[in-house]
């Protein structure tokens, strides 16, 4: 398949010019764009069985529950989940955050002089739920702090596990640098200190293989649209048993099963955590999206990605003055900082000619303060990307840069 031969006519908005130049898409980690499998499933079904899930007994209820509970399936099996019942259906990465974040403080399991342990690579997302849980819980937020490469310290790490910690929430790979970091030891050693574990698996949904199993966290989030599925999807693994024994949080129709005046009772996992009309067609274009990525296979795509990032580091190491952020083998982005450029500048002259990357905080503002920048470039690469873009950006941003010092 690789490393031409996804043809464009699978993803028809990436043909076209930008200001009269081929579009080179590069801002994948902060969405990523849809094949026509993906475009075709939310079609089809609203051409053919758009009705309300669950409670119908007409044909088209019956028809939208089965696929949506197929895709469901389709999830738990790309987790390698024990049971479908494991996953939830959000919104996005950021939903399932906060769900897990607002469950953990209802149900008094993280309660005044608790820790709850993030790192300095976090996205927004996975910050300030937590600060929130904190400031209504009494709990305190700690940190594992950033090495100079953009990887996480792992000896502060063990020391933080030492405290009291409850939970740790920690990306996978950052959104900002593309570290990856070792989250299997680390979630070993969180659970041997007696944590529970959420992987924020945003950035590693479309380009790493996820097998809960073997993880060993008891939570993972990722978002649809970031493994080329719409917006307003996204997906919370939970471990079956801490599912069961915790509460509910938004409460609606779906996730009871008799309400009464005087007192309601709940709906199993995992529609305790899914009230309300879900997005149905949503689901059934995510599964459309994995069945895609796994027919050309997530290792190839990740080797093929790898490839284009190693080559855009190369190239792009040649300007005099560029500075790369996060470890050598970083997956899916590529950060960098050219002196004297202000990382706005660049890449609107990119913008200027067809170049989508994008550039700011990536919503990391505290990683950025840690490494005393407001921002960086970010090239993010996917499945459709070539060395034809690869060479693109490196041209445009030598150019670029000539024009701007
Ligand atoms: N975590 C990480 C690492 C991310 O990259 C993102 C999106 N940029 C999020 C969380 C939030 O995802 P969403 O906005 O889709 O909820």
């Amino acid at each position: 398949m690789f490393p031409t031969e996804i043809p464009l006519s699978d993803f028809p908005i990436l043909d076209q010019s930008i200001h009269g130049r081929r579009l080179v898409y590069l801002d994948n980690a902060a969405t990523t764009q849809k094949p026509m499998a993906v475009l075709e499933a939310s079609r089809r079904y609203y051409e053919s069985i758009n009705s309300n899930i669950h409670r119908g007994t007409h044909q088209l209820a019956r028809a939208a529950t089965d696929a949506y509970e197929n895709a469901r399936q389709t999830v738990a099996k790309h987790l390698y989940a024990e049971s479908a019942d494991e996953v939830i259906f959000t919104s996005g990465t950021t939903a399932g955050i906060n769900l897990v974040s607002n469950i953990l403080a209802l149900s008094g399991r993280i309660t005044a002089g608790d820790e709850v342990l993030i790192s300095t690579l976090e996205h927004h997302s996975n910050i300030v739920p937590w600060q929130i849980l904190c400031q209504r819980t009494g709990a305190t937020l700690k940190v594992i702090p950033c090495e100079e490469d953009g990887s996480l310290d792992q000896e502060a790490f063990l020391r933080l596990l030492k405290g009291n910690v409850k939970i740790l929430a920690l990306t996978w790979v950052s959104n900002a640098f593309g570290t990856v970091n070792p989250v299997h030891e680390m979630i070993r050693a969180a659970k041997s200190a007696g944590a529970l574990v959420l992987i924020d698996a945003a950035q590693s949904s479309a380009h790493l293989p996820i097998d809960v199993q073997s993880l060993g966290a008891d939570f993972l989030a990722f978002s649809g649209h970031k493994i080329y599925a719409p917006t307003g999807i996204g997906v919370l693994w939970g471990r079956a048993s801490l599912l069961h024994d915790l509460p509910p949080w938004q409460g609606g129709g779906e996730m009871i099963k008799e309400v009464t005046f005087a007192h309601t009772t709940y709906n199993d996992p995992p529609f305790k955590y899914e009230a309300g009309t879900p997005n149905i067609e949503g689901a059934i274009a995510l599964a459309a999206a994995i069945d895609y990525v796994n027919n050309i296979g997530i290792k190839a795509i990740h080797a093929h990605e790898t490839t284009l990032i190693r080559a855009a580091e190369k190239a792009l190491s040649l300007i005099p003055g560029i500075r790369f952020f996060g470890p050598a083998d970083r997956s899916g982005s590529l950060s960098f900082l050219v002196e004297g450029i202000h990382h706005y500048d660049l890449g609107t002259l990119l913008d200027q000619m067809g170049v989508a990357v994008r550039t700011g905080h990536h919503c990391c503002q505290p990683l950025m303060a840690r490494f005393g920048i407001t921002g960086t470039t970010r090239a993010s690469f996917a499945l459709y990307n070539t060395l034809q873009d690869v060479e693109a950006l490196a041209e445009c941003t030598q150019k670029a840069v000539g024009m701007l010092r």
